[in-house]
């Protein structure tokens, strides 16, 4: 493939809340359109549970609900984006979550001479946060996300996709922590939906319907960023 054929790997930016559904729609975007999902929270989770260094210091901070150092967070995304697979393209999914993280991104995919394709903001009202937060859980085994009300296994406590049987709950899925990361989105992170507005590049989505419906405006959104 030559210079003018070849094409840079896609970015997108799942921006919102808590709870607005950025996990499972980053999943279901990766099946559909080849891309990887990087979430901050799973790299950090996976930090804690390893008890690297970053995972030690962002231990209690996630469990209060507030948010890791820039420092911390960026230097686990940089790595992360630095692996092999990431050329296929990239759904950020919860981050960047303050001015800093957008701007550290901006300088990281210009030396690598990529763009953000499209930043879409998940939009959602407060109260409805809690119950989709307070009801969710995945499968240990693939990472599957389910719900109480809305997205139960075929068969219960068993996993649609692999087969696993052992659920896990996240320990900040509670309603104290829920509000502090509210506190925390609304403080530090909405304020990117007028960064990336200014650049350009911000789509938004009412997420306050279904999972299938939201996940068809979003590909629709997508396949026009990724043209
Ligand atoms: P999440 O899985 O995206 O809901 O993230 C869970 C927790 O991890 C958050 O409440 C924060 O404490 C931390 N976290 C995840 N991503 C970031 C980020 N980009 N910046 C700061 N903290 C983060």
């Amino acid at each position: 493939m030559d210079a003018a054929t070849m094409t840079t790997p896609a970015v997108l930016i799942l921006l919102g809340p808590p709870g607005a559904g950025k996990g499972t729609q980053a999943r279901m975007l990766e099946e559909k359109f080849g891309l990887v999902q990087l979430s901050t929270g799973d790299l950090l989770r996976a930090a804690v549970a390893a008890g690297t260094p970053a995972g030690k210091q962002a231990k209690a901070v996630m469990e209060a609900g507030d948010l890791v150092s820039d420092e911390i967070v960026i230097a686990i995304l940089r790595d992360r984006l630095a692996e092999p697979d990431c050329a296929k393209g990239v759904i950020l999914d919860g981050f960047p979550r303050t001015t800093v993280q957008a701007q550290a991104l901006d300088t990281l995919l210009t030396e690598s001479g990529q763009r953000i394709n499209a930043a879409v903001s998940l939009e959602v009202e407060d109260a409805e946060m809690v119950t989709r937060i307070s009801g969710r859980y995945t499968c240990g085994g693939c990472g599957e996300g389910y719900h109480d009300t809305f997205k139960q296994p075929v068969q219960a406590g068993k996993c649609d996709k692999c087969g696993g049987t052992e659920m896990k709950r996240r320990a900040d899925d509670n309603a104290e922590t829920v509000a502090s990361r509210l506190e925390a989105y609304h403080a530090q992170t909405a304020p990117l939906i007028a960064y990336y507005e200014g650049h350009g590049v911000l789509q938004r989505i009412d997420a306050m319907g279904g999972i299938d419906e939201i996940a068809q405006g979003l590909a629709t959104i997508v396949k026009g960023a990724m043209d």
